[in-house]
């Protein structure tokens, strides 16, 4: 295909009447147009967002937990409103309401999604006799959305330090290794199956998986493929750090940083609570933070010293974990807004070279993402995958006149979605703001609502 793009943002930054040639999925060439001729003519092109971290299943309770009660609310009390829902879901369900979040998530200009995915085994905890079963849901719900799919399948032991043995709420989740390390290995052969898949592994936290299980299952992985991502949830709490603290004697980013080899494939979610030698760890080792700014305020969790982190170079990527928002744009806004408040300051999370804000986030974040899966995405660039947004060019004619102001009146100013089209990995999966399944997909998730209680 070869496609006419007015104005784009490339790596280098705005380039205006440029001829991108794409082919089995990926960006061949990029020149000026000249004379030449075009399959398709698009206005305003950048490059489609990453979604480093997304738990499927609680799309179909965000909202239901925020009643407050006299006992008083935290990320502990949400947790077990969330473990209460989760223990109704089937596989058909954990489908169905992952099809409608990857729409959602297309329709809002993620290409790509991280699924940290660990619900394992059925609603009483019993084994599939396919250990996949469930990861095939968020598999096909992928397919159904042409959303691109990064599986983690998340390894899950224990309740707490100390290896305690997990409790009730918890059934779903557990593996051991020798077990964990099959559903990996059965997970990469579904990516045969399943176009632009590919597959790491998650272990779940440092209060869930020992260090002799943690690496066990990272040498498994590096087997099969030696760049394979690894996230982990690793300082989201005050609590953690300090029942990290108690067992370890070290801070969990700290133990992290010197007991494991980490690299650019590892991501770190929610190092929200961290220190500076840590801070500058995570970037020394090259390895990205993968914040969820919309979600850590939701729980409660705290805020990510992004300013430092970035000033100091280190590479970050954006998640909607609980899906409380899907909303790139809103996570990049709150990214630097919960800065300001902080700081008292403005227009933070930019740099000399790059001034815009809204366009330093969004070129970094989808870049950041592209590394945060594995793969070559999140730049429009040869070589790179083809994940394209076109903008919608009359919406943000209202707020933009010219290319040095767009990105920072999409991700600040902007107060409806203002995508018209997608291209995943070389295929247009939303145009003009539809997708062909959204009318069936919200049927099935609204009648799976009305059934599911919290
Ligand atoms: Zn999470």
């Amino acid at each position: 295909m070869k496609l006419h793009a007015k104005n784009i943002l490339l790596a280098q930054g705005w380039a205006q009447d440029q001829l991108v040639t794409i082919a089995q999925g990926k960006i061949v060439n990029i020149e000026p147009i000249g004379s030449q001729t075009s399959d398709v003519t698009k206005a305003l092109v950048i490059p489609g967002m990453v979604n480093c971290h997304s738990h499927a299943f609680q799309r179909a309770f965000a909202g239901f937990s925020e009643q407050g009660s006299e006992q008083g609310d935290s990320f502990w009390t949400w947790r077990a409103i969330m473990y209460k829902f989760l223990a109704q879901l089937s596989a058909q369900d954990a489908q169905v309401i992952a099809t409608q979040l990857y729409i959602e998530m297309l329709k809002m200009g993620y290409t790509r999604v991280a699924e940290f995915h660990y619900l394992h085994h059925d609603i009483d905890g019993q084994t599939y006799p396919e250990l996949s079963t469930m990861a095939k849901a968020i598999f096909d719900a992928s397919k159904n959305s042409g959303i691109g799919l990064t599986m983690l399948p998340v390894l899950y032991r224990h309740s707490g330090f100390g290896e305690q043995a997990p409790n009730e709420g918890q059934a779903r989740f557990i593996n051991d290794v020798v077990q964990f390390n099959q559903l990996v290995s059965e997970c990469v052969e579904l990516t045969d199956t399943y176009e632009n898949t590919n597959v790491g592994i998650a272990p779940h936290s440092l209060r869930a998986v020992d260090k002799a299980s943690l690496e066990k299952a990272v040498s498994h992985v590096r087997a099969l493929d030696e760049h394979a991502p690894i996230h982990i949830h690793i300082a989201e709490q005050q609590k953690e750090v300090d029942d990290c603290l108690a067992h370890y004697q070290k801070r969990p980013v700290q133990w992290l940083l010197d007991n494991i080899e980490l690299d650019q494939h590892w991501c770190l979610i929610h190092a929200t609570h961290i220190d500076e030698s840590e801070r500058q760890g995570i970037i020394k080792q090259g390895a990205i933070a993968g914040i969820c700014p919309t979600t850590e305020a939701n729980l409660g969790d705290g805020i990510f010293p992004s300013t430092e982190f970035i000033a100091e170079g280190g590479t970050w990527a954006i998640g909607s974990d609980s899906h409380i928002s899907v909303n790139p744009v809103e996570e990049l806004r709150w990214l630097e807004y919960a800065q300001r408040l902080i700081k008292q300051q403005r227009a933070i999370l930019a740099t000399p070279k790059q001034p815009s804000v809204g366009r330093h986030l969004w070129q970094h974040a989808a870049k950041g993402g592209g590394q945060s899966c594995g793969l070559q995405l999140g730049e429009i660039a040869i070589g790179q995958q083809a994940d394209l947004l076109v903008l919608d060019s009359e919406l943000l004619s209202c707020y933009a006149n010219s290319d040095q102001h767009l990105l920072d009146s999409l991700v600040f100013a902007s107060q409806q979605p203002a995508i018209d089209d997608v291209m995943v990995n070389g295929q247009w999966v939303i145009e003009r703001k539809q997708h062909k399944l959204a009318e069936q997909s919200q049927a099935q998730f609204a009648q799976l609502l009305g059934r599911l209680s919290a």
